[in-house]
């Protein structure tokens, strides 16, 4: 019999990727269970949503009586949670959405999963994994320009985004020594792609390129960070949750590393590009740019050793960061409707 994997957050970025990803690839049965937050848009699964093997729930992981409802309807054989609150400034701005997201809804889902696994036969218990999504952010900053993040680096995360995510991790590893819960972990990279929400750096830019807007960057724009295109990343988690030895954590990156301003300015060439500017007085969009006050308590560099995904996994992305921001670039020219707030409000 088909798998059914339980998707949590599959209406976001990085989830609606893993979704159509496995519905496209795979003979596996999905479950989307989403909230339905300003970040999660059911169109980005226009393309697989009328499949026999797509169901969607709408429900909040915080939501104990419906996610169990959830598991007891559907019978999961593997859950992929990714459903989170991830940015950084919402998180500085209001923190109590995060807190209770990212690790009240882990620690229920975890709860659901114990009570859930009591009631399988031994070999669905067996084969069951609790697959938890995460981000390089938990390790806080390299200070040491060669230096990358391996599973063994220490968390020191620095924004409540960041410590609200290495407090789930914590819990999926404390469930998992304590009761037994056959858990797996991912750290990953910035993504990037298609279908993500317009408060991020790359469709933000692009965002304010089509409306003419100033591009703002925190501070002097040396941030680096480490970009992985979001389909590679939706393999590498279907790879871990089929794959991964339980108990295991696996960091996933793009070996891309990037100053945020040398992302932005290439963002502006490619434009420059495709669309030439019809702006009075701006010849380039790099013109645009605007720096800004940085963002408190914000880390310089993040960096991914991926070596043991490639290792045991026989894993690695696709995509260059040059390929991967073509293909982006064009998704969202194509695809402008997806910067109209009205149709998202309505939603
Ligand atoms: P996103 O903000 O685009 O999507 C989050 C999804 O979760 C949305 O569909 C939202 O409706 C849903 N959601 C939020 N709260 C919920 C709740 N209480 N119950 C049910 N659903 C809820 O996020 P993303 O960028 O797709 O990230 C997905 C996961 O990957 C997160 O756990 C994030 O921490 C992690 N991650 C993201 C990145 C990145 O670069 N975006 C990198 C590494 C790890």
């Amino acid at each position: 019999m088909n798998k059914t994997i339980l998707v949590t957050g599959g209406a976001g970025f990085i989830g609606s990727a893993v979704i159509r990803y496995i519905i496209n690839n795979t003979d596996y049965k999905v479950v989307n269970l989403d909230k339905l937050t300003y970040a999660g848009n059911l169109d980005s699964l226009k393309s697989v949503s009328k499949n026999s093997r797509y169901k969607f729930e709408h429900a909040d992981i915080c939501d104990k009586e419906k996610v169990k409802i959830i598991f007891d309807r559907h019978q999961p054989d593997i859950l992929m949670h990714l459903a989170a609150e991830s940015h950084v400034d919402r998180s500085i701005d209001g923190p109590s959405e995060f807190i209770q997201t990212n690790i009240f809804g882990t620690y229920i889902l975890l709860e659901i999963t114990r009570n859930y696994l009591t009631g399988l036969n031994d070999k669905k218990k067996c084969d069951f994994r609790f697959h938890h999504v995460s981000t390089d952010e938990v390790f806080g900053d390299l200070c040491d320009r060669d230096e990358l993040f391996t599973e063994d680096t220490p968390y020191a995360p620095s924004s409540p985004y960041s410590a609200s995510k290495a407090s789930s991790d914590h819990l999926v590893r404390a469930w998992s020594r304590t009761f037994d819960i056959p858990v797996l972990v991912t750290n990953c990279s910035n993504n990037y792609g298609p279908f993500q929400f317009p408060e991020k750096l790359i469709p933000l830019v692009i965002k304010n390129i089509l409306n003419g807007k100033e591009i703002p960057i925190y501070g002097d724009g040396k941030q680096i960070r480490d970009w992985l295109y979001v389909d590679d990343h939706a393999k590498a988690l279907l790879s871990v949750a089929l794959k991964g030895n339980i108990g295991e954590t696996y960091n996933i990156g793009g070996h891309n590393e990037k100053q945020n301003i040398e992302v932005v300015t290439t963002i502006c060439k490619i434009m420059d590009e495709l669309l030439p500017s019809k702006i009075k007085g701006i010849d380039n969009y790099e013109q645009l740019i605007k720096h800004v006050d940085d963002r408190s308590g914000h880390d310089i560099r993040y960096a991914i050793d991926a070596g043991k995904m490639l290792k045991e996994l026989n894993w690695k992305p696709d995509e260059t960061f040059k390929s991967g921001i073509k293909k982006t670039i064009s998704w969202y020219l194509d695809n402008t409707d997806w910067f109209d707030d009205k149709k998202r409000i309505q939603k």
